[in-house]
């Protein structure tokens, strides 16, 4: 009966990987294979943690598999940013705009 259950992620404020270079928070992570890509569904940006550091992607089937390779291909890759290390975050690619709080 949970079969149809869609698990909504919640965002959460970014911290040990990073998080999204617009709102600093992020939805989670999507594995791709082996890759872990953590992502923001609000701006559609991923970014790319390391791959095999997690067991979880070896339980995925090959629907989840494709599911996610659909999702990733359709975010932008960023670099994430780390609050605790706010003072090299790089803005490059957001000139002028002011953090949205
Ligand atoms: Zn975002």
């Amino acid at each position: 009966m949970t079969d149809n259950i869609v698990q909504l992620q919640t965002s959460t404020r970014g911290d040990y990987f990073g998080g999204c270079p617009t709102c600093r928070r992020t939805n989670g992570c999507v594995n791709d294979g082996p890759y872990h890509w953590f992502v923001c569904d609000t701006h559609k940006a991923k970014w790319n943690v390391g791959s095999n550091l997690f067991s979880s992607w070896r339980e995925q089937t090959e629907e989840e598999r494709f599911k996610n390779r659909d999702k990733l291909a359709k975010y932008r890759e960023v670099e994430p940013v780390n609050d605790w290390n706010e003072g090299e975050v790089n803005s490059d690619n957001r000139p002028g705009q002011a953090p949205p709080f």
